[in-house]
This record gives C-alpha cells, structure tokens and sequence, in this order.
C-alpha cells in the first residue's frame, strides 16, 4: 500500500467520519424533540374542576398546595388542556375505547345486548377475564376483544410487545405481570363464584391489594429503558365519588392520587430517562357532584315491570339494590331477570319470555331494548288462537290479523333472514380456517416466545375461534325460529299444535322499534278481549293495551319530592335514532342527511340533531327544532318546524355560555345553520350541556371501521360478508331508547344514591381532564394552559404526535411515520397542536445540540 493511497483513504474517511458524525448530530437533533417514551396516569371520572377546587388552597400543616404534586408536576412544569370533553355519553366503557383507539365510536354502553341472541358485551366485568385468563381460554378483555373484530387498534398495540408495560385495565390486552397473576389467579380459582362475588363487592382490601401491586411493578418497570409505553389504571377515585359528595373525601381521594403521581415523577426523575419521558394524566369524564344535593334515582326496571310501565320481564346485567361501577357486577351469572307479577300475558315465563332489556350503568342514562312490538301482537294473538272457547268469527279475525302482521313485516322479516343465513354461511368458512390456524399452534411455548407474547397471541386465535362459534350457534336458532314463522301458511295453520318458542324466538327482542312503534307499543290484550269491528275484522284499536313510551317516560314525576332543588321529573329527555332513508327531506335547502337523531323532551319541546358528510367528507350537524314528531304506518317521519325557544332539549338557544362566532347574526340564525362539528364544540362547549350535539351523533351514527366498510374495491365474497355480518352485529346492541336525567336524578336501582353521577351529556359530567408533563427533551411546554377546546378523538394522535409517530409532511399534514404496522392510516381527530415544540416545524434546529450522553442519563433538574 502507497503512501498515497493512505493519504487518500485517510482522507475519505475522515471526511466519512464528519459525514456520520454530521448526520449523526442532526438525527439526535430531531431525535431529541420528543418523548421517546410516554407513561400514562388513566383515572376513571378525575373532574378537572375538582382539581381546581383544591389547588390553590394551601395546606396549613405544610404551607404548600393541598394537591402539591399535580401543582409542582403539571401546573408549573407542564402543560394542561382547560376544555378537554367526553365525545359523547360521559360514561366508562365508551370513553375509554374512544381514548385508547382514536377512532369514533363502536362500543356505545358499559354493556350491550345482542337482539337476536340476548348476547351481553360486559365491558366493565373482570370477573369473567380473570378466569378465562386463569383457564387459558381468554386473553383480553371483552371490549379489546370487540376493537379487535372491528379491526380498531388500541394505542398500545402501536408498540412492540416487549416495549410496553399495562396495567389492569376497562380495555385489557393481555396481561404479562408475573406476581400480580400468580396472586390473582389463585384468588380467582380457589373460590367459588358466589365468594368470588363477594369478596368482589366488599373487598376493598383486596382492591387495594391489587393497586399497590399494580403501583410496586410501574415502578419497578419505569427503571427498564427498553419500555416506551407504561400505562396504569385507577377506579378508585370514580368509586370515591360515586359514594359521597362530601368535600373531604373528594380532598382524600384526590390527595391520594396526588401522592401516587409524585411517586411516579420521582422514579421516572431516578431512572436516568426523565428528559425524554412525557407523563399525561387523562380521564374518561367527570362527575356531577353537588355538596348540597344528593342525586335521587329512579328505578327504571322497576317500572318496566309494572303494570303502569308494561310489565315487562326485564333483564339487565348487574344486580339490583346493590351499588355502583366496577364493584357491582355480578361475576358469572351471564343475565340477571326481573319478573314481573304484572305481566299482561307472559305470566311464569320470565326466563323465556324477557321482553325488555336495560342497561343502566352510569346512572344518568339509561339504554332500553323493548322486544319488537309487532313479535307481542303475534304473541298475543298466538295465544288466544290456541284456546278452545274462542268464538268462531273472533276466530276468524284473528287468524286474518296474525296473518295481516305477518305480511306488513314479511318482506323485512326475509330479506333480515336471507342475508343472515349467508352471513352464517361466511362465518362457518372462516371457521373452518380458524381451526386450522388454531390447530397449528405450538402446544408448547418457549420463555423467549412468551416473552415476546407469541403465546397470547396464539391464545387470542382460540378466544377468537370460541366466539365465532359460540355466534353461529345462537344466530342460528334464532335464524331458524323466524324461518317458522315466516313459513307459516294460513290453509294448514292449526295453532293448537304449535310450540310457540318454535316460532317466537324466546330470548330474543327481534327487530329494533320504530319510532311508530315506541309511541303505540302493545304491551297486552285490551281489558275486553279482542274486539271486532262492523265489518267482523279485528278492531286493533279496541282490542290491545298500548303504551307511548317517550311520553311514559317524559311524564313520570315523584310526588314527594324531598329537596326543593331538586325538580320532581327525573328524565330530562329521551333520543331515539331514525334511520335516515326515513327523513331524507328534513333539511330545507335539500341536503342529503345521513344520521338522524330525534330528541323527546314533550310533544312540542323536540329536535332532530342531522348530520352529513360534505362533498371534501367533513362532518356537518345541524340541530333542527321540531314539534309532534310522528310516524305514518308506511314509515314516513313527519314533523312540524318550530322556533328556536327556551326549553328545548339540551337548552342551546337559551344558554348564556354560548359563543357564536364574532360577526354572527342574532343566535338563531347561527343556530339555524350547519355546522361543522368543530364550530359546534367551540361555540356550546361551556353549555350547561357543552358538546352534546356532536356527543349525541357521535354515540348514535354508524361508524365505519376497517374491518366493517364494504365500499372497498376488490373485496372477496366471505370478506364481504363477513364486514356486513360485524355491522349487524353492531346494529343489533343498537338499542331503542336511550333515556337521559334531569340535574340531580340517576336511574341507578339501589334507589339512594349519596355520592354524584355521570353518564349525560352535562358538561359537569363530560368535562375530563388531560395533562402533559416532561423532560425538556420531550418538548411539552411548560406552565401552559391550553384553552381551545379538544374532545376524546384527540388523544390518541396527540399521544403519537408527542412521540413523534406522526409527523408533519412537507404539507404541514401531520401523517403517521410509522413504527408499528399496526398504526392505522387516518384519525378523525385534531393533534392538540399548543402541545407540541415549535421547533420541530417551523424552526430551523436549535443551536446547541443534545447529544446521546445526554438523551441517556437524562436531565435530572
Ligand atoms: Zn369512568
């Protein structure tokens, strides 16, 4: 080798080397301005307005803040968003699979029963979890378990398995804690489940347990550099404040919570990452609590099963006269009856024949399924058709009008059975596959394939393959009981000889009610019997009992009422979803409207809340005053316009909080327009009933998903079908009625509640908190108040955005960089921009540049 060459190649490198060392720099450069990892505090109902309550009161013992750390952390150091809400009900199971996808809204009530089979989606319920966990048959939660069909990511799948630490969770993927488990696992199998349930219900102590342990492994885990994504849980402060409504316990549960979040910034301060870790406090919604007032409740069931109320048998899913949340749920009894002794015609058949179903979790809401009310016409005219006495002509106009009732639905009726029928055929392919996948799977696991979750994995096919099984089995018996009764022929009909579960499914609600229908529900024969009219054919007006229920339910008031300011009515108004084809014409200038939701709040106080899709896909709503909503018997919705006036539902036109744009007209003209969803926040957001409008559309349209859109070239036959049968299934926990309280009521069935509520549209109750914290690294700005208003949907891309997963394009666009395959492509939310560096755009990169000694040890100030 000449020395030429040397110089040469010495020169090369060198100038190789300064090349590296260049890109090497301006790589950690943009590598600095971000968390390179983000744990996040999940407190269920922390109401940002408490928080506030306590901070600036100073603590006489120690002369500081009563909350120190929230003050110290957040407040001084981090950044904070004064105007985050709940899009949507204020309630658990919901909220957190909006906050955990970024995605709109799939799961719509803590829990969800399926029409057709009674099928109950229990979201909150860990018991079953634990163990199917402990028995290898599950591995998620139900709620991750749903996402997962629906092909909706949760946050945390956007991190390799190995870099993510969860805790105990509404939406648990898995578990991979090894004490905790062991510990949990032995509780949970040696214990019967009526034990179980107890200790559930009464066990604080095993609660507290349970969360010091949850606590011991965070904090363990915060010293291992490879994790990127910690999370943990906490219920108890929603436990705190459903059970009382004094100031002092509030201070408790939140100074506990204050203390915990030292604890977390202290270790995350001692673990060498600090500079690059965000911490984020962030809740599902807030609570409405007045220390003046207790909430009264009002026990829905209870009425359903009256004679007053229809006498429904009605199911629900937790248990009554017992208590709130998470700690009421029965562990293992998949349906909780109860009978009623009033029963018009079901009398002793409770168990076969439910007819009503509630879920009433939340309390200021509750979700109604009444059977459809045209399966009770076939039923009661079943009945008397069966008995021997029956006259000859009431004979005669009876079979006539059970077949009339069948022909009005029959083509419904065929065309929901045809395709359901080749739904199950797809289903029963993939089946077929899924065996082979699960029949593949290792039978043995290596610590290395655990460690890397491949077993979970695995397991989640099994889980999957159960549940599809389990689908096709109950749709399929319903599937066959309505092929009965559309089969049935009136020359051969001989009703003595039918088994009438045969052809009225038994635990099954059928088709979903029309607004015609809630307002005529029959609930039983006329007190007289079947009536006739001149012409010999059945009088339906004189022959059975019928029921308005959004009037019903509007109109129910208490006569002792107990605290003068509390009103006597507990429901506030009820919402009922119209499929839009039906009200196509609702929009005077001829926009086509999508999604419809009609508000009850009396026969004149009423509106539709509409939305569409403009032609660049912006969502627009419009909320239009109406007055006598009906509908005619061939299904046309029809209305009167009305004025904007107070009373209205969700009292918008008379709010003083309301901020219409600057330079707007008078309010009405405003209000008369529409509007895009984000106008809508802005302007209603501090309402008595902030973001209701898009709250309400966001609960009731259907949303499309990944795994549920059809309007996708290419798409296989079974794929197709598949996608149609995950939207039925999403439609058939749709439920009729959705029923909101008055200020200060609950529909909670232990009857007295002390503590406060949520679950409505009440900004108190929607109103969540989200906070940011950290090292300078991070980016988050310090000693920020952030006063735009944001909504659910922004988390999640916030979240990536501050660790730097999404990224802004030469557009300015901010499009996913992705790191996980997993990422999806789009979220319809806002990044909450205020949060994020301004250098990482819009500046040229800081002089002083931050090396990796220092992204490594961390700048502990
Ligand atoms: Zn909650």
């Amino acid at each position: 080798m000449n020395s030429a060459t040397t110089a040469q190649q010495l020169c090369v490198s060198v100038y190789g080397l300064l090349l590296l060392l260049l890109a090497f720099l301006f790589l950690s450069t943009t590598a600095a301005a971000q968390a390179r990892r983000v744990v996040l505090v999940k407190v269920d109902g922390l109401s940002p307005d408490m928080i506030e309550r306590f901070i600036d009161e100073r603590d006489p013992r120690t002369g500081r803040s009563r909350l120190p750390w929230f003050k110290h952390i957040f407040y001084e150091r981090g950044t904070r968003v004064e105007n985050f809400y709940v899009r949507g009900m204020s309630l658990s199971g919901p909220s957190w699979s909006m906050l955990d996808t970024g995605q709109h809204l799939q799961i719509k009530g803590n829990i969800e029963f399926d029409r057709y089979t009674l099928h109950s989606y229990d979201y909150l319920n860990f018991i079953p979890f634990w163990l199917g966990h402990a028995g290898r048959v599950r591995v998620d939660m139900p709620g991750p378990e749903t996402l997962d069909e629906l092909g909706l990511p949760l946050l945390c799948d956007t991190y390799p398995y190995e870099q993510r630490h969860l805790s105990f969770q509404l939406y648990q993927r898995g578990t991979r804690w090894t004490t905790l488990q062991r510990g949990l696992q032995n509780r949970f199998t040696s214990r019967s489940p009526r034990e179980l349930f107890d200790e559930w219900l009464l066990g604080f102590e095993s609660r507290s347990i349970v969360l010091e342990q949850l606590e011991r492994e965070l904090l363990a885990k915060l010293g291992d550099p490879r994790l990127r994504y910690l999370d943990f849980y906490t219920a108890d402060f929603d436990h705190a404040t459903h059970h009382n409504r004094d100031r002092a316990t509030h201070l408790a549960a939140l100074q506990e919570l204050d203390s915990l979040l030292g604890r977390i910034w202290t270790r995350i301060r001692e673990s060498g990452t600090a500079a690059e870790t965000a911490l984020v406090v962030v809740s599902d919604h807030g609570t409405n609590t007045d220390e003046r007032l207790y909430s009264q409740g009002y026990n829905l069931v209870k009425l359903l099963a009256s004679a007053d109320g229809g006498g429904h048998h009605v199911i629900t899913k937790r248990r009554l006269l017992s208590d709130y949340a998470l700690k009421s749920i029965y562990p293992l009894v998949p349906l909780i009856t109860t009978t009623s002794d009033d029963s018009f015609y079901l009398h002793g058949e409770s168990t076969v024949y439910p007819t009503a179903l509630v879920d009433f979790d939340g309390n200021e809401r509750a979700s109604i399924h009444l059977r459809d009310s045209d399966l009770n016409i076939l039923h009661l005219l079943l009945r008397e058709l069966r008995r021997d006495e029956l006259p000859a002509p009431v004979r005669r106009a009876a079979m006539a009008a059970f077949f009339a009732t069948i022909e009005r639905r029959h083509a419904e009726w065929q065309e929901s059975l045809a395709t359901l029928r080749e739904e199950l055929g797809a289903l029963h392919r993939r089946i077929d596959q899924q065996r082979a996948i699960v029949a593949a799977q290792p039978k043995q696991w290596t610590k290395v394939d655990s460690d890397a979750g491949h077993d979970q994995a695995a397991r989640r096919e099994t889980a999957r393959l159960d549940s599809w099984q389990t689908d096709a089995r109950k749709y399929e018996d319903y599937a066959r009981t309505l092929g009965n009764l559309l089969g049935l022929r009136p020359d051969n009909f001989d009703p003595s000889k039918l088994h009438i579960p045969d052809v009225i499914a038994s635990g099954a609600m059928g088709e979903h009610n029309s607004i015609r229908q809630l307002q005529n529900y029959t609930i039983g024969l006329a007190a007289g019997g079947l009536a006739l009219d001149a012409d010999t054919s059945l009088d339906w007006s004189r022959s059975f009992r019928r029921l308005n229920y959004p009037r019903l339910l509007l109109d129910l008031a208490v006569r002792n009422n107990v605290q003068p300011n509390v009103g006597s009515r507990p429901v506030d108004f009820i919402a009922v979803r119209v499929p839009a084809e039906l009200i196509r014409n609702a929009d005077a200038e001829g926009n086509r409207v999508d999604e419809a939701v009609w508000l009850y709040g009396g026969d004149e106080k009423q509106a539709l809340v509409l939305g569409r899709r403009d032609r660049d896909g912006k969502l627009l709503l419009r909320y239009l005053p109406v007055a006598h909503l009906t509908q005619s018997e061939s299904g046309l919705i029809q209305f009167k316009a009305a004025d904007w006036v107070a009373g209205l539902p969700l009292k918008i036109w008379e709010d003083r909080r309301l901020v219409v744009p600057a330079g707007a007209e008078r309010r009405e003209e405003w209000l008369g327009r529409w509007h895009t969803d984000l106008d809508w926040l802005r302007a209603a957001h501090l309402t008595e009933y902030s973001n209701a409008v898009v709250g309400l559309h966001e609960q009731f349209a259907r949303h499309s998903t990944p795994a549920t859109a059809l309007d996708v070239p290419g798409l296989a036959a079974d794929e197709r079908l598949m996608r149609r049968f995950r939207r039925r299934q999403r439609s058939l926990v749709e439920t009729d009625m959705l029923v909101l309280a008055n200020n200060h009521w609950n529909f909670d069935v232990s009857g007295f509640n002390p503590g406060g509520n949520h679950g409505s549209f009440f900004r108190i109750s929607t109103h969540s908190t989200l906070m940011f914290a950290g090292g300078e690294q991070t980016g988050v700005p310090r000693a920020l108040l952030i006063t735009e208003p944001y909504d659910s949907l922004s988390f999640v891309p916030t979240i990536l955005a501050l660790t730097n997963q999404l990224a802004h394009d030469a557009g300015n666009r901010l499009t996913p960089i992705s790191i996980s395959p997993r990422l999806p492509a789009a979220f319809p939310g806002r990044v909450i921009e205020e949060l994020l560096p301004l250098n990482r755009r819009d500046q040229a990169p800081p002089a002083v540049i931050i090396g990796p000694t220092a992204a490594t040890t961390g700048g502990v100030r």
